[in-house]
C-alpha cells in the first residue's frame, strides 16, 4: 500500500491552527499561507504592521510542505534566453539575485534557529545528451567567473563519483546548492511569523477583493476584512478569488515518490555524495537523499489526466529505474503530487496591479524564491530600500484561450517528451 500523503508529513504535517477572532481592519491582508505568505507576514509583523494570513486549506498545505526540499533558487530560462529577453544586465541581475537568495535563505535558517535539516551539500545536474555536457561546462564557467560560484564540470568517467550512474553524459556540481526537510522548514517559519504578531488564519478562504477609498475590502469565509494593502501570495493554487492572476499562472501537477529505506552500502553506492540532484531534460526529473540518507525522494510531472496515483507513480519507478537500473523492483513508500504555478517566461516575479501586491510564479523552484519574494513584497508596502529586486517585471500575459484549465498540458508534454527522445540512445528512451 503506497501512502498518499508527503513523506514530509510523518514528521511534520501541517497543523490545523485554533481558530481566532477575525480582526475586521488591519493594515495588511495576505491570500496564502505558504512560504510566500508567512515570510510577507514575518517582515510585516516585525515592523510593526497588523498583519492576518489567509489560507484556504491548513496553512503550508499547498506546495509548501510537499515540495522536493532542494534550495536552488533556479532560473528555467538559461542566462543566453534570458540575455536574448531581457538583456545582459537584467540576466545577470537575475543570476546575482538567485545568488544573494540562495546565501540568505541559509541565515536565515540560522538565525531563527529553524530545525530543517538544511545542508549545504551541493547539486548535480545530469547531461541527458552529449551536447548538453558542453553546455554544462560552459554553464560552470560563467558561473565561477561573473558569480564566484563554486562550479565544476563532472566528465562521464568521473561520474560515479558524485552519483551511482551511467545515465549521464556528465554534468555540473555545484557547491551553493542545499536541501532541506520543507515542512519542518514550513513549521519553523509559521511559528516565527505568529511569534512577530501575524495571525494566521486557517481553513478560511478569500473569496475575493476589490479597491476602496483608501485600501481594499476584502471577503472571507468567515466575513469581511478592510485592509491598507493586500498582498496574493496563492501560486499554483490560485482560485477563483483572482480570475485574472488564474489566466496568468499554470498550475502544474509535481509528483515525488519515495523509495522504501535502502541499505548503506546501497545508498553509499548510488549517491555517495548525498547531493540534490537535476537534469538537462526538457521533461526533466528531480532527485534526492531524504534528510536522514535512508532512501531516494524521485519527483517529476504527473501528467496523469484522471487523477489514478497508478499511473504517474509507476513512470516515475521506471524513470527511477532507468537511471538507477539497480532499483528495478524497489519498494514505494509514498507518491503524493502538489501544484506548481508556471507563467509564459518562465521567471518568479513580483508585481502591482491596481494597488494589489503579487508575489508568484516561482517555476518549481520556490524554496528559495518564495520566502525571498514574500519579503521584497513586504518591504515595498514598508518603503524600505530593499525592497528592489531584479524579480520586478510586468504582470505576466494572459495566457491565450486558457481560464484555469490546462487542456493543453499533454500536447506540450508529448512534444517536450519526443525532443527528449531524439538523440538519445534507444536503451534510454523507454520513460522519457
Ligand atoms: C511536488 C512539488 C515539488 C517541488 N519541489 C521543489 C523543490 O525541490 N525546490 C523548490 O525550490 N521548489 C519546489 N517546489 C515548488 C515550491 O514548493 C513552491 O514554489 C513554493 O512552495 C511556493 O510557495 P507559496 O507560498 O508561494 O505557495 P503555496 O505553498 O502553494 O501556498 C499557496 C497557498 O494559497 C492558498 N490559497 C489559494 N487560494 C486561496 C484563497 N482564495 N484564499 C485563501 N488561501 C488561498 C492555498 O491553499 C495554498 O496553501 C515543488 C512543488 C511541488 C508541488
Amino acid at each position: 500500500m503506497v501512502e498518499a500523503l508527503p513523506y514530509w508529513w510523518e514528521a511534520a504535517p501541517p497543523s490545523r491552527l485554533a481558530r481566532r477572532a477575525l480582526e475586521r481592519r488591519c493594515d495588511v491582508v495576505i491570500v496564502g499561507a505558504g512560504y510566500t505568505g508567512l515570510s510577507a507576514g514575518l517582515t510585516l509583523a516585525r515592523a510593526g504592521r497588523s498583519v492576518q494570513i489567509f489560507d484556504r486549506q491548513r496553512p503550508g498545505e499547498g506546495a509548501s510542505t510537499r515540495n522536493g526540499g532542494i534550495a536552488s533558487g533556479n532560473l528555467r530560462p538559461s542566462y543566453k534566453q534570458m540575455r536574448r529577453k531581457f538583456g545582459e544586465a537584467r540576466a545577470q541581475a537575475l543570476l546575482a539575485e538567485a545568488k544573494m537568495a540562495r546565501e540568505e535563505l541559509a541565515e536565515f535558517v540560522k538565525r531563527e534557529n529553524i530545525e530543517c535539516d538544511f545542508r549545504l551539500v551541493g547539486r548535480f545536474t545530469g547531461a541527458a545528451k552529449a551536447s548538453e555536457y558542453e553546455r554544462l561546462a560552459r554553464e560552470a564557467d560563467h558561473l565561477r567567473k561573473t558569480l564566484r560560484i563554486e562550479a565544476h564540470a563532472v566528465p562521464k568517467v568521473e561520474q560515479r563519483s558524485v552519483l551511482g550512474t551511467d545515465f549521464y553524459h556528465g554534468g555540473l556540481l555545484r557547491d551553493d546548492i542545499g536541501g532541506l526537510h520543507p515542512a519542518k522548514f514550513f513549521a519553523g517559519l509559521c511559528q516565527a511569523a505568529r511569534a512577530a504578531g501575524a495571525t494566521v488564519h486557517g481553513e478560511t478562504a478569500v473569496l475575493g477583493f476589490a479597491a476602496k477609498a483608501g485600501g481594499f475590502a476584502v471577503e472571507t469565509a468567515r466575513g469581511p476584512v478592510e485592509a491598507d494593502h493586500v498582498i496574493v501570495a496563492t501560486n499554483g493554487y490560485t482560485d477563483g478569488a483572482d480570475p485574472w492572476l488564474r489566466r496568468r499562472l499554470v498550475p502544474v501537477c509535481s509528483r515525488i515518490i519515495a523509495t522504501a529505506p535502502l541499505s548503506n552500502n546501497l545508498m553509499a553506492q548510488l549517491m555517495p555524495k548525498q547531493v540534490m540532484c537535476a537534469e538537462t531534460r526538457k521533461l526533466h526529473y528531480y532527485y534526492r537523499p531524504s534528510p536522514d540518507g535512508t532512501r531516494i525522494l524521485f519527483g517529476g510531472r504527473d501528467g496523469s489526466i484522471a487523477g489514478d496515483p497508478a499511473w504517474p507513480t509507476h513512470q516515475l519507478k521506471r524513470a527511477l529505474a532507468d537511471i538507477f537500473p539497480v532499483l528495478e523492483g524497489v519498494a514505494i513508500t509514498h507518491s503524493w503530487w502538489g501544484h506548481v504555478a508556471m507563467n509564459r517566461d518562465m521567471i518568479p516575479r513580483i508585481f502591482s496591479r491596481d494597488g494589489l501586491r503579487y508575489a508568484v510564479g516561482y517555476c518549481g523552484s520556490g524554496v528559495v524564491w518564495a520566502r525571498w519574494a514574500g519579503q521584497k513584497a513586504a518591504w515595498q508596502i514598508l518603503g524600505d530600500a530593499r525592497a528592489r529586486s531584479a524579480l520586478e517585471f510586468r504582470p505576466p500575459p494572459a495566457i491565450p484561450l486558457y481560464n484555469g484549465t490546462a487542456w493543453f498540458l499533454p500536447a506540450v508534454y508529448a512534444w517536450l517528451g519526443l525532443s527528449d527522445r531524439l538523440g538519445r540512445p534507444r536503451r534510454y528512451r523507454a520513460s522519457s
